[in-house]
């Protein structure tokens, strides 16, 4: 592990992600927005392992702004660094953790303005080898190899969703002391 500025990361795999996909995806053009938050922390991480979290969620985000499902939309990717207060989901915090020793997280979230994830397949996006993409596409392996590798660093991978509105995906690790 070492002690990363995510703010470079997350800046660094959003163009990566980015150029490949402007690479196989000519003339469609991606608005992309970064909400970068200065004075967050650095944090001990193995950089090529949250590189390729960055990179699966990114490269899903590209695929569900960028591949013609609304034309009208304005495709959009949006990447936010803050630092946060409380428990680690929404859940434990409205069932009310116990007060007093609130942990710290930074959290990375990447959001896109494409179709959403349906209720049908929500809780089966994280599985391995689950993919809707045609054959050839996708191995279905990004988002459980994800888990697992967030998972491994203490922290959380979540997702929030709103049918025909898109998709946001949040990183959280914990912060020590
Ligand atoms: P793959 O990209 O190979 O399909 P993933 O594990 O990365 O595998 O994703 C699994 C599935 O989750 C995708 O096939 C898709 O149905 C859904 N998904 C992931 N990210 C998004 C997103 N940003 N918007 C809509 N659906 C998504
Ligand atoms: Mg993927």
């Amino acid at each position: 592990k070492e002690l990363t500025d995510i703010n470079s990361l997350a800046s660094e795999y959003l163009n990566l992600a980015y150029q490949s996909f402007k690479s196989k995806n000519e003339g469609v053009d991606i608005k992309l927005i970064t909400e970068l938050d200065p004075t967050i922390p650095k944090i001990e991480l193995v950089r090529a392992d949250i590189g390729k979290v960055l990179l699966n969620i990114l490269n899903n985000a590209f695929y569900a702004v960028g591949t013609g499902h609304a034309l009208s939309l304005e495709p959009m990717v949006i990447v936010t660094t803050k630092l946060r207060e409380g428990s680690p989901s929404s859940l434990s915090r409205d069932l009310g953790r116990a007060g007093g020793s609130e942990r710290k997280w930074v959290q990375i979230s990447i959001s896109d303005n494409g179709p959403g994830i349906p209720d049908a397949i929500r809780d089966k996006i994280f599985q391995p080898f689950f993919t809707t993409k045609p054959t050839g596409q996708g191995t279905g392996l990004g988002l459980s190899l994800s888990y697992d590798i967030v998972k491994a660093h203490g922290g959380e991978l979540k997702v929030e969703t709103i049918i025909g509105n898109g998709s946001k995906f949040i990183i959280s690790f914990p912060l020590k002391g």
